[in-house]
């Protein structure tokens, strides 16, 4: 492994862990150029923090989920559509993104930018399907929840399983099916990776 590699590979196993999101901008030989911190779901990049990631390579956390746990693993998720559309319009060189014991690596390569605008939207389309039904989830969590409050028994305990278990369906079935998209269009002009981190 290059020196450059296991620079950003201790980079990432320390923001792994946080319930935060943060980015980091290496060079090409693993110096740290940038770093930011985010929010839970993203980090926001300023026109003059973009200007640092170009030609750079880009790693970021995405918070571990309770959403995997339930199924078994340490940890999953997919790269959204903003990633992979920061990545094309600034020109990172390569962008990372680690989550549980999984670390992703996707490179743009010289695509047809029409033919990559569009599958980027079709990424957004098939985020907001899933957005609104895991809203309508979170709606009827919020309903069972208070008839737990106030009746607090073996029958409300099993409505609030059962909705937390579709909503954990629904946040896996949503990284299942974008990985897969972004999978399986790579003649578009990219590469996509998934490693295990341990
Ligand atoms: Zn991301």
């Amino acid at each position: 492994m290059s020196v450059a590699e296991e620079r950003i590979r201790a980079v990432e196993a320390r923001i792994v862990k946080n319930d935060f999101e943060t980015a980091v901008a290496f060079d090409t030989d693993g110096n740290v150029v940038f770093e930011k911190i985010g929010v839970h779901n993203e980090v926001d990049f300023t026109p003059e923090d973009l200007k640092k990631l170009t030609g750079r390579i880009v790693t970021h956390n995405h918070p571990f989920e309770k959403t995997t746990e339930v199924f078994g693993v340490k940890g999953t998720s997919s790269f959204s559509s903003n990633d992979l559309r920061t990545a094309l319009k600034v020109g990172i060189t390569e962008t990372r993104m680690v989550v549980g014991d999984e670390r992703y690596l996707f490179r743009w390569n010289n695509p047809d930018e029409e033919l990559a605008l569009d599958f980027l939207d079709e990424i957004f389309d098939l985020e907001n399907v899933y957005e609104l039904k895991i809203a309508d989830a979170e709606l009827e969590l919020a309903t069972v929840l208070d008839e737990f409050d106030i009746n607090p028994c073996p029958r409300t305990q099993l409505d609030v399983d059962r909705v937390l278990t579709e909503y954990y369906q629904m946040r896996k079935d949503q990284y299942d099916h974008i990985n897969e998209l972004i999978y399986n269009n790579q003649q578009i002009g990219y590469t996509l990776r998934k490693e295990c981190t341990q």
